[in-house]
């Protein structure tokens, strides 16, 4: 009876390391919050759960007093986590804790800074070492950095400005145009080199002390929109000691997360930093909704866009909207279509839009285009049919000319 009972155990022991293992909860998250100057009750939930869904985290909250309140009561065991994301902006912490924190990290210790957290502890000098850049920093601090703007980007420097003055502004919202300047680094590998991040605000003319930080990806303060003309860093690592800082400048949060929360691009690159942050690598696979350089990808509840979504949305597009539905199923098809019968599959798919009297004109054009490349000979019947459309002549010809017989 005693033997069977320990075998249970053992058994019941194993499972837990191997659900650790395989399913998740290698890593463990702190996420510090509880003062910001934004709404922080929105985003922390958001940030723990993006953390969780990528199954390699297990992630708490823990909330410092509130403004005023005695921040001796705030003395977290950071050693006790892989990673720790700070959203946030507040009273400074005990020395004993900020003393704890510097340990923690010069250990190998991994932090997150989100969005307004580089707003935090101006007057900390190894915060400041740690962040690299962020708000109300002055020259005492280090200069402002940011790459200045050209028609190429190859010819688009990194400039070092020493001017004094005030760190951290930014102009109204908008959407932003990210461009990565280090294609190679862990955290960006595998993501386009272009894209569009959804409407946030454009933290700019950031300054600190910059040591041992690299910019992995700058955004463009568009004049138009208030901005400084400059592509300002929006993605920031930073070694110090043996810990590893991620640095994302995005995020703003609205009541429900909003578009800078929800972007595909702002998502994924909290999730693969944070990774980093923890371990120095990514094993993320790049997710197929991720924006391209025209058209910015939202998740309006945080989960990743299915091909069921895809297929039906996909049918009602027309040129005002966002092309994310369709951009989704050409990666999906790019990268999983290796196989001439899985192609096949994705061919049927759009045969069925193709045919279907609901669907929008602007829908048509662009499956006939994808189609003209991958379809074969089984489009034949419904590209026949739409050439008889006046407004879909041009592109179902097209189709037709390059259509290739099923062998
Ligand atoms: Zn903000």
């Amino acid at each position: 009876m005693k033997k069977q009972y320990l075998l249970i155990l053992a058994l019941a022991g194993l499972i837990t390391i191997l659900n650790g293992c395989l399913f998740g909860g290698h890593y463990k998250a702190l996420v510090v919050t509880g003062q910001n100057n934004h709404n922080w009750k929105a985003s922390s939930p958001i940030l723990k759960q993006l953390l969780e869904q990528t199954e390699k985290f297990t992630a708490e909250i823990i909330k410092t007093p509130e403004k005023g309140g005695d921040m001796n009561t705030f003395s977290p065991d950071f050693s006790k986590y892989d990673v720790v994301v700070l959203d946030y902006s507040g009273d400074s912490w005990s020395e004993k804790t900020k003393s704890a924190f510097v340990k923690y990290v010069k250990d190998g210790g991994g932090v997150v800074i989100f969005h307004a957290a580089d707003n935090a502890f101006p007057e900390w000098k190894e915060y400041n070492e740690m962040i690299g850049l962020g708000w109300g920093r002055t020259e005492k601090d280090g200069p402002y950095l940011y790459y200045n703007r050209a028609n190429n980007k190859r010819d688009e420097q990194k400039i070092i400005d020493i001017t004094p003055g005030k760190g951290g502004s930014h102009g109204k919202r908008h959407e932003l145009e990210v461009k990565t300047r280090l294609e190679e680094h862990p955290i960006m590998k595998g993501l386009p080199v272009r894209w569009l991040h959804g409407r946030d605000e454009l933290y700019s003319t950031l300054r600190g002390p910059a040591n041992n930080m690299e910019i992995l990806a700058t955004a463009f303060a568009d004049t138009a929109q208030g901005g400084t003309g400059r592509n300002e860093p929006i993605l920031i690592t930073t070694n110090y000691g043996k810990g590893r800082v991620f640095h994302t400048v995005l995020g703003h949060a609205d009541q429900d997360g909003g578009p800078a929360m929800e972007c595909v691009g702002f998502i994924v690159t909290f999730q693969r930093g944070a990774e980093w942050a923890a371990s120095g690598k990514v094993t993320q696979k790049v997710p197929y909704d991720f924006p391209n350089a025209v058209s910015v990808s939202l998740r309006t509840n945080f989960k990743e866009i299915t091909l069921e979504d895809d297929l039906t949305k996909i049918p009602t597009y027309d040129l005002t909207k966002s092309t994310k539905y369709f951009v989704n199923l050409q990666n999906r098809i790019r990268a999983e279509g290796k196989s001439p019968n899985k192609l096949l599959e994705f061919e049927k798919m759009m045969i069925k839009i193709l045919e279907n009297r609901e669907a929008t004109v602007d829908a048509k054009k662009m499956l006939l285009h994808e189609i003209s490349w991958m379809g074969s000979s089984l489009s034949i019947p419904v590209v026949r049919e739409l050439a008889k459309n006046q407004e879909l002549k041009e592109s179902a010809d097209y189709a037709m000319s390059r259509l290739q017989p099923l062998n």
